[in-house]
C-alpha cells in the first residue's frame, strides 16, 4: 500500500469518538425530536433548545468593526491594545508582582503549543492529571513529547497532592524540566477547581525543587473556563501567589476567548508569562514570537479588536459581564440540578465546583455510552469514566439524566458479571 506521509506524521486512523457520538445524537434529534434526546457530548454553551449561545455584546461589537480592522494583518505578537486587554481580563484585581509578558495565540490550544514547544525538550515527559483534556496528548505527541499523569483525586475525592508530589519528583529526578499542566478553575472534564490551599502546596513543592538551580519548573495554568467559574474574584486570587517566585520557576497562563466570549471558531487566545526575572520574560516573548511566525504568523485581528473594545470601555465591559453572568447562572442551575439528583439517586460523580462538565467514574465507559444511546442519552466516554456536558443540556434534562446513567452503569456491570462467570 502506497504511503507518502513522513514517518512522524503517521497516526492511527481512528474515528474521533466525540464527533461520532455527537453526530449520532444529532441524527437522533432529527428523527425523534430534540425534546426526546439528551445530547451531553457538546463542549460549548447551548441554550435550553440546543442552539449555540453567542453573546450579543460580543457579536454586535464584531459587526460594528470597520472591514479593514478585520482584514488587515495583525502584529505577530498580537495588537498592543489586545495584549493589555488580555492582562486586564485575566488578572482583574489579582495581578502578581512579577514581570508579565503576553503573546497572542490561536485560542488556548495555540498557547499550549507555544508553551510546550518552547519550554520542553524532545523526549520530555509533561505532567498533568489523570483526568485531562485529550488534546494535551495530541499537542505534545506531535512534537515528540509524552504525557505522564498523577491521580487528581484521592480515595476521599480530595485533590491528591500526595500523587502530584510523587509524580512531580519522579520527573524532577530524571529531567531538567518539570513542565506541569494545571487546568483550573473549572477543570475539563471534572469541573474541579484547585483551592488556594492546594495552590500553596503546589507552589511550595515547586520552590523546594527550585533550590536545585539546574532544574527548570514550568507551571502551565490552563484557564480556558475561568469566565464560567462562579466567583470572578475568588477564582482569580491564586494569581497573586505567583509573585516573586524563584527565577527558575516560570508560570505560563493559557488564555482563551473561546468560552468566555463564545468565540470558539474565532481562534483567539494568548500565552502569558509570569516570572521574577526580566530576562526570562524577554526570552519568553522572543521565543513565542518566533514560534508564531513559524507556525501561523499572526492571529485573528477582528477577534482581538472585539476584546480590546469591550474591555477598554467600562460601559461595554459592564454589559458584556451582565450578559455573560446570566449564562453563568444558567450553567450553575443546570449543574446543581445534575449534582443534586446524582446524590439523590446514588450516582457516584467526581467533585464538581464549576464549569462546563461533570464526570462520572466507571469502568467500560464505551459500553456504558453505547447502552445510554438506547435511552437517547449521548455522552463522551473517557478512559476512566463518562463526561456529561451540563453546558449543553437544559435543567430539566440535567435532572432526568442521573438516574438513566445509574441504570445503564448497573446494567453494563451486571452484563460483565455474566460474561465473566
Ligand atoms: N483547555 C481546555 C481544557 C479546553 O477544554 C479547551 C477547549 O475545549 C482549550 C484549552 C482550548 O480551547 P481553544 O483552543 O478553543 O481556545
Amino acid at each position: 500500500m502506497q504511503s507518502m506521509a513522513a514517518k512522524h506524521s503517521i497516526w492511527p486512523r481512528e474515528k474521533d469518538i466525540i464527533f461520532d457520538l455527537s453526530g449520532r445524537a444529532q441524527r437522533a434529534e432529527k428523527n425523534i425530536g430534540r425534546e426526546n434526546v439528551i445530547n451531553a457530548t457538546i463542549g460549548a454553551l447551548m441554550d435550553d433548545y440546543g442552539r449555540l449561545i453567542t453573546l450579543d455584546t460580543v457579536y454586535s461589537e464584531y459587526k460594528n468593526l470597520e472591514n479593514a480592522e478585520i482584514s488587515a494583518y495583525a502584529a505577530l505578537e498580537g495588537q498592543p491594545d489586545y495584549l493589555e486587554a488580555v492582562k486586564k481580563v485575566v488578572f482583574k484585581g489579582y495581578m502578581p508582582n512579577s514581570y508579565i509578558r503576553a503573546v497572542a495565540s490561536p485560542g488556548g490550544s495555540g498557547a499550549i503549543k507555544l508553551a510546550t514547544w518552547n519550554y520542553t525538550n524532545p523526549g520530555d515527559e509533561v505532567l498533568t492529571s489523570d483526568w485531562f483534556w485529550s488534546p494535551y496528548v495530541s499537542i505534545t505527541e506531535e512534537i515528540g513529547r509524552t504525557v505522564g499523569t498523577y491521580e487528581l483525586f484521592d480515595e476521599n475525592n480530595n485533590f491528591n497532592f500526595k500523587s502530584f508530589k510523587k509524580e512531580f519528583l519522579r520527573i524532577a529526578d530524571k529531567q531538567e524540566r518539570i513542565f506541569t499542566i494545571l487546568n483550573t478553575p473549572a477543570h475539563n472534564p471534572t469541573g474541579y477547581s484547585i483551592s488556594d490551599n492546594e495552590w500553596d502546596k503546589i507552589i511550595g513543592l515547586s520552590k523546594e525543587v527550585s533550590v536545585n538551580k539546574e532544574k527548570k519548573i514550568i507551571l502551565f495554568v490552563d484557564i480556558a473556563y475561568i469566565d464560567f467559574a462562579s466567583d470572578d474574584n475568588a477564582s482569580r486570587m491564586f494569581f497573586e501567589k505567583f509573585s516573586n517566585l524563584p527565577e527558575n520557576v516560570l508560570v505560563i497562563v493559557g488564555f482563551s476567548m473561546s468560552k468566555g466570549f463564545t468565540a470558539y471558531g474565532m481562534r483567539m487566545g494568548a500565552a502569558i508569562c509570569i516570572t521574577s526575572s526580566e530576562n526570562v520574560a524577554e526570552e519568553f516573548y522572543y521565543a513565542c514570537v518566533h514560534s508564531c511566525r513559524a507556525n501561523w504568523s499572526n492571529c485573528n485581528r477582528g477577534a482581538m479588536a472585539i476584546l480590546s473594545n469591550i474591555v477598554n470601555n467600562s460601559e461595554k465591559f459592564k454589559k458584556y459581564n451582565e450578559e455573560k453572568n446570566t449564562y453563568k447562572e444558567m450553567l450553575k442551575r443546570r449543574a446543581n440540578a445534575f449534582v443534586e439528583e446524582a446524590e439523590k439517586v446514588g450516582l457516584d460523580i467526581l467533585p464538581y465546583r464549576d464549569g462546563f462538565f461533570v464526570s462520572i467514574p466507571c469502568e467500560n465507559s464505551r459500553e456504558v455510552c453505547e447502552e445510554l444511546t438506547k435511552d437517547n442519552v449521548y455522552m463522551v466516554p473517557l478512559k476512566a469514566g463518562l463526561r456529561f456536558a451540563v453546558c449543553a443540556v437544559n435543567e430539566n434534562k440535567c435532572k432526568i439524566a442521573p438516574s438513566i446513567i445509574k441504570n445503564a452503569l448497573e446494567y453494563v456491570k451486571s452484563q460483565k458479571l455474566v460474561e465473566n462467570r
